[in-house]
């Protein structure tokens, strides 16, 4: 049987070099940070097209890349416009205040694109920006 997994992680690396190319977050950090519980993401992307920063990315599934799929949130170009969470019809993402949005993206991100080594060796992800 052809093994999507090897796709999956094609689509993962063409994410994470688009997003090398992308500007980071100029202003300071603001008061809150939309952190996705992706327990609870169906991966429906009506969140992605209201991101004014484009810092919403879709994460392929780990198996076959188009089924099982959700978000990550790159919380370090987060600008905290709160449009987001406002349209996800399921309520997974949450405004959290900056100082803790990294500690609860941590516990909140199954599955990553943007870190896959650090969340796979169980290491902590995300850390303040400067
Ligand atoms: S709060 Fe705004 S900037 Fe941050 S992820 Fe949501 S839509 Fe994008
Ligand atoms: S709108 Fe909500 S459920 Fe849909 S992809 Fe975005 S975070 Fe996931």
């Amino acid at each position: 049987m052809f093994d999507y997994s090897d796709e999956s992680e094609r689509k993962a690396q063409e994410i994470r070099e688009r997003k090398a190319e992308k500007p980071v977050r100029k202003i300071k950090v603001p008061k809150v940070l939309a952190v996705v519980d992706q327990a609870g993401c169906t991966g429906c992307e009506a969140c992605v097209q209201f991101c004014p920063v484009d810092c919403i990315e879709l994460v392929p599934g780990p198996q076959f890349p188009d089924m099982a799929k959700m978000v990550e949130i790159d919380v370090d170009r987060c600008i905290g416009c709160k449009a987001c969470a406002k349209h996800c019809p399921w309520d997974t993402i949450t405004m959290i205040p900056s100082a803790e949005a990294y500690a609860i993206a941590n516990e909140w991100t199954l599955r990553s694109v943007l870190k896959p080594e650090a969340v796979k060796s169980g290491e902590k992800i995300w850390s303040a920006a400067e």
